[in-house]
């Protein structure tokens, strides 16, 4: 039901300690190397080691600091002097246990040690769990740019315990809410519809609730990456919506402003004024995403930053092909459309219509 991938999702409410199980289900494991950070490790490092370890394994616990710093060369080197100290060797499984920055950095010490380790993730951040842990990216950052040395090394499972969410900080969690209203609007109409249903279950972080919209959020992911693995077909590009917007946003508001999902949610408003400029968009729609967006305590206005710098950013994007922008353009709840050749003032109105 999960598209062409070979591994599994499982979701749960409390199934952490199915973790010993789970990572010998596939093939006998005799040595797990189980990465984490400081914020996760601190509630949830031990009763995973214990499910592993009651399962016979050997557990090798290597921590990483907190935060971005975090996907670095020198700390995938740390990774990879730790692990062959504690005497990796092919057979050595990898558990990344948190938010986005371990998935990204364990999945790529996995994709290079003794050139490929099986490899499992544990997201704890809602943005891991419906969006970083699905679609096999990973990688890490150089000082001059972001997530420019990695691999597709796709997970052999994913578990999503949605209880973990419990000691998220607020912030992360709405900022993780932010990708999963993008997946109702770009493929989905049908769950876009129940998210507006049941703002208040979201805020109260509702088990029942969270499951469904992280397993759809999953599924719809799934769907997209089965079809364009590689980023070959262009099709995967419509993840990106709103992220035009979003990341010019993050660079020059200075990283630390706002968070991903945040910056999304006013990436998102953009791209639809974008779709009401160019006539394929209508306002009552862009309405209903700012009305939810909102309900969920993210930001909505576009904040007053120099529009020539919005400009350059967005031109440096991965989606300009030629000197053209490109976007990702709804043209109703539940469909987008990859658009090309967008004229820079279209994109700055767009942009600066929300302030
Ligand atoms: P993160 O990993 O830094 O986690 C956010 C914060 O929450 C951290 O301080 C973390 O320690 C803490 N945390 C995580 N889970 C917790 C829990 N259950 N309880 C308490 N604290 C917890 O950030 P993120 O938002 O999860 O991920 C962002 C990263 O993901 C970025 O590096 C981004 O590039 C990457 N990403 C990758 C992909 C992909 O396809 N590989 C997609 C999107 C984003
Ligand atoms: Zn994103």
């Amino acid at each position: 039901p999960l598209g062409d991938r070979s591994y599994d999702i499982s979701i749960g409410n409390g199934n952490l300690a199915e973790v010993g199980r789970w990572v010998t289900s596939l093939r006998k494991v005799t040595h797990v190397v189980l990465i984490s950070d400081g914020n996760v490790a601190k509630y949830y490092q031990q009763p995973v080691e214990d499910a592993i370890a009651a399962e016979g394994i050997r557990v090798t616990s290597l921590g990483v600091p907190a935060g971005e710093q975090s996907k670095s060369v020198p700390t995938a080197q740390s990774l990879w002097e730790a692990a062959l100290a504690d005497r990796v060797d092919r057979k050595s499984t990898v558990v990344a246990l948190g938010g986005g920055v371990v998935g990204d950095l364990a999945g790529f010490v996995a994709a290079t040690m003794t050139r490929g380790l099986d490899f499992f993730q544990i997201p704890t951040s809602l943005l891991a769990q419906v969006d970083s842990s699905v679609g096999g990216k990973v990688g890490i950052n150089l000082p001059s740019a972001k997530n420019i040395v990695g691999a597709f090394w796709q997970p052999k499972g994913v578990l999503i315990d949605t209880a973990v969410l419990k000691t998220l900080p607020r912030r992360e969690y709405l900022s993780g809410l932010a990708e999963v209203i993008k997946y109702g609007v770009i493929l989905d109409a049908d769950f876009f519809a129940y998210l507006e249903a049941n703002v208040q279950p979201m805020l109260n972080r509702d088990p029942a609730v969270l499951q469904k919209i992280i397993a759809r959020s999953c599924e719809l992911k799934a769907q997209v990456v089965a079809e364009d693995e590689t980023e070959t077909t262009g099709l995967r590009a419509i993840l990106n919506y709103g992220h035009t917007f979003c990341h010019a946003l993050e660079t020059v508001s200075g990283y630390g402003e706002y968070l991903h999902g945040e910056a999304v949610s006013v990436g998102m408003l953009c791209a639809s004024r974008l779709g009401e400029k160019l006539g394929v968009f209508d306002a009552e729609s862009t309405q209903r995403q700012a009305k939810l967006l909102s309900a969920l305590e993210l930001p909505v206005a576009t904040p007053k930053l120099s529009e020539t710098a919005i400009l350059s950013a967005m031109q440096r994007d991965k989606k300009v092909e030629h000197g053209k922008l490109r976007f990702i353009v709804p043209h109703a709840i539940g469909k987008v459309v990859l658009t090309p050749d967008v004229p820079s003032e279209m994109a700055l109105a767009a942009w600066r219509e929300g302030i």
